[in-house]
C-alpha cells in the first residue's frame, strides 16, 4: 500500500460545526507529501496536478461532497461558473498562478490564509454564505467586480499587494476589512453596502476610489489610513466615523451626501505632509457636500489648514477644538494662488521652508514633535513596519527590541531624508489645477467665511466669529476698487471692521489730547504752558470731540468732523460686542 500524504491541519468544519483535524488522504509522491501538498511538485507536473484537481472539483460538485483543498499548492486553474453546493475549503491554499472563479457560486467556503500569486478573478461570484478571507494575501490583481456577498464578509488583515477591484460589488450583509492592507489602488466605485461596514485600521497606501458608493448602514473608518481617497457622490445613509483616521493625501468628499451623523473626531488632516505640500490641490474637500443633519456632523481636534468647504452648507456643523490657522480658510489661499503671482511665490517659499525644517528635524538639528509625527505618518504608508516605533518607544525594551527600534529609526531617517531631498530638488509646483478651478470665485470664498461666521455666532463663539469676519473683510478689501479700499482701510484702522472697540478707545484717547495740544500751541496767548491752560484746552477738546462745544474755529470743526467716524465705529463695535447674543 502506498504511503499517505502526511499533511494535516486543524480547521473549522462547516458540517459538524466544530474544529476538526484535516488529514490528507492522497498518496504521497515526494518528501512524504502528495501532489497537492508538495510545495514544488506542481512545477514539473503542472498538467497532472491541474487535471487531478479539476477531477476532484467535479467529483465534489456532482456528488455534493465537501471539497477539501486546505494547504494545496496549485497551478493556473479555471473554476469559472462552478457551483459548489457543499462546503469548499481553501484555507492556506497557495494559488501560484492565475485562478478564475468568475461566476462561481459558493454555499460554504473559506479562503482564510490563502495566497494568490497570480490574478485572482472573483468577478460576479455569488457568495451565498459567509466569505472568510482572513489574512488572505493577494500578490497580484484581485478582481471582485460585480461580486455578490449574501452573508458576512471578512477581509480582516488581508493584504492586497496590487490593485483590488470591488467595482459594483454588492455587500448584502456586514463587512469587515479591519487591519487589511491595500498597497495597490483599491476600487470600490459604485459599490453598495447594505449593512454595517468596518474599515478599522485599514491601510490604503495608494489611491482609494469610493465614488458613488452607497453606505446604507453604519460605516466605520476609525483609525484607517488613506493616501488618496475619493468619495465623490458617495452616500452615507447612516452614521459614518473617521475618528483618528489619517488623511495623508488629497481626500475628496465632493457632492457626497451625509444623511445622518458624521464624526471626524481627532482625524488627522495631513494632506500636505512631506513632498505632498508641493501640490496646492492636495486638500480635504467637502465641496458641494450635503450634510443633511448638520448638528450631528462633528469636526473635533482637526487641523483645518487645508480643508475646502466651497458651496457647502456648514452653518450648523459642529467645529470643536479645530485649528483654523489664524482663522484663514484654505479656499482663500487657493483663490489667491489662482489670481496673484505674489501669492504663488509666497506659497513656493513656504513649501521650501517647511521641507527644510522637516529635513532639520530628521537630521536632529531641530526639535518639533508635531512635524516629526507628521513625517512618521506619511512614511508609515509606504513602510508599515515603522508603526512599530511608536509601540516600542512606549514600552520597556529588552536588548533585541532595542536593536529593532534602532534599525527602524535608521530606516525612518534614511527614507525621510531621501523623500525630503527629492522634494527640495524638484520644487516644481503645479498650479494648473488651481487655474482651472471654476469654483474659486471671490463670492464663493466669501460665502464660506460668512457661513463660518454664522456657525460660530450660532454656537455663541463670538470671538472666533469676529476673527473670521476680519479675514472676510480683509479679503474683500484686497479685491475692491480704490474708493472702497480707502473707506475699508479707514474702517479697519478705526475699529477692525467693528470687531475691536478697544481700538476705538485708543483713537479717542489719542485724538482728544492731540487736539488739546494743537489748540494750546496755536491759541495760547503766551508760550508759557501752565497746568490751567492745559486743563482748559483739554476740556474744550473733550467737549468738541463729543459734539458738545461749538465755535467756528477750524480746529473745532476738524475735531468734530473726525470724532464722527470714531464715535460711530465705537458705537458699532460696542453693539457688536454686547448685543450679539440676542441675534438668535
Ligand atoms: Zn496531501
Amino acid at each position: 500500500m502506498p504511503e499517505k500524504c502526511k499533511y494535516e491541519l486543524k480547521y473549522f468544519d462547516f458540517t459538524s460545526g466544530k474544529n476538526e483535524t484535516y488529514r490528507c488522504e492522497e498518496d504521497a509522491v515526494k518528501d512524504g507529501l502528495c501532489i497537492f501538498h508538495h510545495k514544488t511538485y506542481w512545477k514539473e507536473h503542472e498538467d497532472e496536478v491541474r487535471k487531478k484537481f479539476i477531477e476532484k472539483v467535479e467529483d465534489a460538485i456532482n456528488n455534493k461532497k465537501p471539497l477539501l483543498c486546505i494547504g494545496y499548492n496549485l497551478p493556473e486553474v479555471d473554476l469559472s461558473e462552478k457551483k459548489f453546493e457543499a462546503p469548499a475549503y481553501f484555507q492556506y491554499a497557495v494559488f501560484y498562478e492565475k485562478v478564475n472563479f468568475c461566476k462561481a457560486e459558493f454555499n460554504e467556503v473559506d479562503f482564510s490564509f490563502a495566497e494568490f500569486n497570480g490574478e485572482a478573478n472573483f468577478s460576479n461570484v455569488k457568495f451565498l454564505c459567509e466569505a472568510p478571507f482572513y489574512n488572505t494575501k493577494f500578490y497580484s490583481k484581485a478582481n471582485f467586480f460585480g461580486v455578490a456577498f449574501f452573508s458576512k464578509v471578512h477581509f480582516d488583515s488581508a493584504e492586497f499587494i496590487e490593485e483590488a477591484y470591488f467595482y459594483e460589488a454588492k455587500f448584502l450583509n456586514e463587512v469587515s476589512f479591519s487591519e487589511a492592507k491595500f498597497y495597490g489602488e483599491a476600487y470600490f466605485a459604485g459599490t453598495e453596502f447594505s449593512k454595517e461596514i468596518g474599515f478599522y485600521e485599514t491601510n490604503f497606501s495608494s489611491m482609494l476610489d469610493f465614488r458613488e458608493a452607497k453606505f446604507a448602514s453604519g460605516a466605520y473608518f476609525t483609525r484607517a489610513k488613506f493616501s488618496e481617497v475619493d468619495f465623490f457622490k458617495a452616500k452615507f445613509s447612516s452614521l459614518v466615523t473617521f475618528n483618528e483616521t489619517k488623511f495623508l493625501g488629497k481626500a475628496l468628499f465632493n457632492y457626497s451626501t451625509f444623511l445622518d451623523a458624521a464624526s471626524f473626531v481627532n482625524s488627522y488632516f495631513l494632506p500636505y505632509a512631506l513632498e505632498k505640500c508641493l501640490k496646492p490641490c492636495n486638500y480635504i474637500s467637502f465641496r458641494y457636500a450635503n450634510f443633511e443633519r448638520q448638528e450631528k456632523v462633528v469636526f473635533d481636534g482637526c487641523d483645518m489648514e487645508r480643508v475646502s468647504f466651497l458651496n457647502t452648507n456648514i452653518e450648523r456643523v459642529k467645529f470643536r477644538n479645530v485649528k483654523w490657522r489664524n482663522f484663514k480658510i484654505y479656499d482663500e489661499k487657493l483663490f489667491l494662488l489662482k489670481h496673484l503671482e505674489k501669492e504663488r511665490k509666497k506659497f513656493a517659499n513656504e513649501c521650501e521652508e517647511k521641507l527644510k525644517k522637516a529635513l532639520d528635524i530628521v537630521n536632529g538639528k531641530e526639535k518639533d514633535e508635531e512635524v516629526k509625527k507628521e513625517i512618521y505618518y506619511s512614511l508609515e504608508l509606504k513602510y508599515p513596519e515603522l508603526k512599530e516605533i511608536e509601540r516600542l518607544e512606549k514600552k520597556k525594551r529588552n536588548e533585541e527590541e532595542e536593536e529593532r527600534l534602532r534599525k527602524l529609526k535608521n530606516t525612518f531617517e534614511k527614507e525621510a531624508k531621501i523623500e525630503i531631498e527629492n522634494a527640495l530638488k524638484s520644487q516644481r509646483i503645479d498650479f494648473s489645477e488651481v487655474y482651472l478651478d471654476e469654483d474659486l470665485t471671490l463670492e464663493n470664498v466669501l460665502a464660506v467665511y460668512r457661513a463660518l461666521r454664522e456657525n460660530y455666532d450660532y454656537y455663541l463663539k463670538y470671538d472666533e466669529s469676529g476673527k473670521f469676519f476680519i479675514n472676510e473683510m480683509k479679503l474683500k478689501k484686497r479685491f475692491s476698487n480704490f474708493i472702497e479700499r480707502v473707506v475699508m482701510s479707514v474702517y479697519e484702522l478705526l475699529c477692525l471692521y467693528g470687531e475691536s472697540y478697544t481700538r476705538t478707545i485708543v483713537w479717542i484717547l489719542a485724538t482728544i489730547p492731540l487736539f488739546a495740544l494743537v489748540r494750546l500751541l496755536f491759541e495760547a496767548s503766551s508760550l508759557v504752558l501752565n497746568m490751567n491752560s492745559l486743563m482748559d484746552s483739554l476740556k474744550i477738546s473733550t467737549a468738541a470731540f463729543f459734539q458738545l462745544y461749538y465755535n467756528n474755529d477750524w480746529l473745532t470743526i476738524l475735531e468734530r468732523l473726525i470724532s464722527i467716524p470714531i464715535l460711530g465705529s465705537f458705537y458699532i463695535a460696542l453693539r457688536r460686542k454686547f448685543e450679539r447674543r440676542i441675534r438668535h
